[in-house]
């Protein structure tokens, strides 16, 4: 598929964002909470010397109704009191047209489009039509989902409602099991997008992708040595006491020493590492969503193993076992994979699910 249809009009990012550090980092907690919260977390921040941007979520796309929702119109008057303070530009998270209006009204530097909100074109076209005259930078987090097209698409729409400010965040994708990210950053992802558009901005949050603290500072390096164009890190005065995303949190202080510890490679030619870098990164995510299969088939068998001693079933059911080759066989064949192959990795996985299932029968309760 051809993209040069889409060649975005976008305005050079050191036009508009003007980083106090090398690499640009925004920096704030995952939610404003407070006046003192944000104002000690923005202060530690703009004295660190390392942030250029300060980011609050006002309104909170929370899973459940229960709990911390944001602190709506009245946080907005905390971020505009940091603005005025530090002299720091603000951003905040907008997904309704009514985010938009108020974030103009209290002259919010940048606004940014979350993850659930770029999934549903319909939101975003919606969305879109309130930014129409608003000379706002907008940043476009990737869709839950590893959907480049739907990610590109409210790009697309952002553009069209004449913004022309746009950075992409890439803040990882939902895999199909968990592993020990919080989302997947299937790299490629956000490298093709550097392929197919070279002047807009991408920035890394490594806080979602990560959802905990100790995998951060790799995940930067990562997004450094890619030649991503920025970091996005939450951080919270009082990490512990976040009433939001608890486990990814740091501090200002520790926000720095990460930062002070990355290494800035010199800038290599883009080509280089396009295609066997990435090549290789996607052959990272793949795997680990295989390991992540398998540990998954692993509990199901463990469960299998638990009713098989209940109720005095033998581990090894040859019949049945026939019967699962033979459907993965012809299942796996149908994706072009080869049969001798098939059969030895199953009996493979058979085996190891008969070990544990023979070692929970045995086990004397
Ligand atoms: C956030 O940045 O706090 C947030 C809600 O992120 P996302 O949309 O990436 O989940
Ligand atoms: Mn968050």
């Amino acid at each position: 598929m051809s993209y040069s249809q889409y060649l975005l009009e976008l305005s050079p990012i050191q036009s508009w964002l003007k980083p106090v550090a090398i690499p640009l980092v925004i920096g704030g907690p995952c939610s404003a909470e407070s006046f003192k919260q944000v104002m000690d977390t923005a202060r530690a921040l703009f004295e660190s010397g390392k942030v250029s941007v300060f980011r609050a979520g006002i309104w909170k796309p929370r899973s459940r109704p229960l709990g911390f929702q944001g602190a709506g119109e009245e946080g907005l008057k905390w971020l505009s009191k940091v603005k005025k303070t530090f002299k720091m530009p603000v951003a905040v998270e907008v997904a309704i047209p009514r985010h938009v209006e108020l974030a103009d009204k209290y002259d919010i530097d940048i606004l940014w489009i979350g993850a659930r909100t770029v999934v549903n074109p319909f939101s975003v076209e919606e969305l879109t039509k309130s930014l129409k005259g608003i000379e706002r930078p907008v940043f476009v987090k990737n869709p839950i989902n590893p959907d480049i097209n739907l990610w590109i698409g409210a790009i697309e729409r952002v553009n069209k409602a004449g913004i022309k400010k746009i950075a992409a965040i890439h803040r990882g994708f939902q895999g199909l099991t968990r592993t020990k990210y919080r989302n997947e950053p299937m790299w490629e992802i956000p490298l093709e997008l550097k392929r197919l558009f070279p002047e807009m901005p991408i920035i890394t949050d490594p806080s979602h992708i990560s959802g905990s603290r100790a995998l951060l500072k790799d995940i930067c390096q990562k997004s450094i040595d890619f030649q991503m164009d920025g970091l996005m890190i939450e951080s919270h005065i009082n990490p512990s006491k976040a009433l939001t995303d608890i486990d990814q949190q740091i501090t200002p202080a520790e926000l720095s020493r990460i930062i002070d510890s990355l290494i800035i490679r010199k800038k290599r030619k883009t080509k280089s590492f396009n295609t066997l870098d990435v090549l290789r990164n996607e052959i990272d995510s793949i795997d680990h969503e295989l390991l992540g299969i398998l540990a998954k088939r692993m509990e199901m068998a463990i469960k299998i193993g638990h009713y098989k001693k209940e109720n005095n079933i033998d581990s090894i059911q040859p019949k049945h076992w026939k019967k699962i080759i033979e459907e993965r066989i012809s299942f796996g064949g149908s994706s072009g994979l080869d049969e001798e192959f098939l059969r030895e990795l199953f009996d493979l996985i058979h085996q190891e699910s008969i070990k544990k299932q023979n070692d929970i029968i045995k086990k004397k309760d």
